[in-house]
């Protein structure tokens, strides 16, 4: 598995509205709207559950590291559908402990190289060398899981909600948000994070970005509020951030900086709150 395609992205910290909270060894569950948890998987990456009157959605899969299966039994028994915003290993990394996980068609073959049970050691990459405790572990009998294709418009109903799934290539070509239509919280995986990554191996060019970015925009009155898969929820205008952040360097304004990270190397710029990590011969 190349490096710089494990590498990812940037986890972050912050303080919560909190309405309740559950602790277990590895993960922390917080209830960030109704019915709307943050599972922070270690501090490495937000994985989000829904809960609606029919069933439940499961946002990403996180690291794989740990039991995210009985994480989120204890929080919900309605049946569950599980998608991933793409298949990057820190948002696909636990699909082997679901039966089915929804992805687009761009990012199967990732979401199922990186989504097997022999990737858990990798984690630690994104915990500073932490691992699970052995009860911690999933132990189940390994299942097959199947991948099902979502794509633009396709609606997940949960009985009193729908989420429907809005494409967002970019930071890898499969990317997808989560519309969450009668609450209008927007899901949105590393499209919209402080730092977004766009010079891992299979980003899209920025210029395609940028596409993305103002298709977003356009949308401005179906969602409110953002939530990442990294960081804190944050309200939409952010999305102009991205949008003169990434016009900036398109069009020589914004003076970019070397970045180093695990990943590799690359250049970023900075605008107002949004920062791009990119790569000068993928414009
Ligand atoms: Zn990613």
């Amino acid at each position: 598995m190349p490096r710089i395609i494990f590498a990812l992205c940037i986890a972050f910290t912050g303080i919560y509205q909190l309405n309740a909270q559950t602790n277990s060894a590895w993960f922390t569950a917080r209830e960030l709207a109704e019915n709307v948890w943050l599972i922070d998987d270690h501090n490495a990456v937000n994985i989000y559950l829904i809960e609606g009157q029919d069933a439940s959605l499961v946002i990403d899969t996180g690291l794989g590291a740990a039991d995210l299966f009985s994480q989120i039994r204890d929080l919900t028994t309605k049946p569950l559908i599980v998608v991933n915003t793409h298949a990057h290993p820190d948002h696909s990394g636990a699909n082997y402990q679901f039966k089915k996980v929804y992805v687009h068609a761009a990012d199967s073959s990732n979401a199922r190289n990186f989504g097997m049970p022999t990737q858990q050691g990798g984690a630690s990459m994104m915990t500073g060398g932490q691992v699970p405790e052995k009860d911690e572990l999933f132990t189940r009998e390994p299942i097959f899981t199947r991948l099902a294709p979502v794509a633009e418009g396709h609606i997940f109903d949960l009985g009193d909600r729908r989420i429907q799934v809005m494409e967002t290539p970019g930071h890898t070509p499969g990317g997808i948000c989560l519309l969450d239509i009668e609450n209008k919280l927007l899901f949105t995986g590393d499209n919209n994070n402080i730092l977004v990554w766009l010079f891992l191996e299979g980003c899209s060019p920025l210029h395609e970005y940028l596409e993305t970015l103002e298709k977003q925009k356009q949308r401005f009155s179906e969602f409110d509020t953002l939530y990442p898969g990294h960081g804190i929820p944050v309200s939409k205008d952010f999305i102009n951030d991205q949008i003169a952040c990434v016009k900036g360097i398109l069009d020589g304004t914004c003076e970019s900086e070397p970045y180093e990270s695990f990943a590799g190397t690359a250049s970023v710029c900075t605008w107002g709150r949004a920062s791009v990590a990119f790569d000068p011969d993928n414009l």
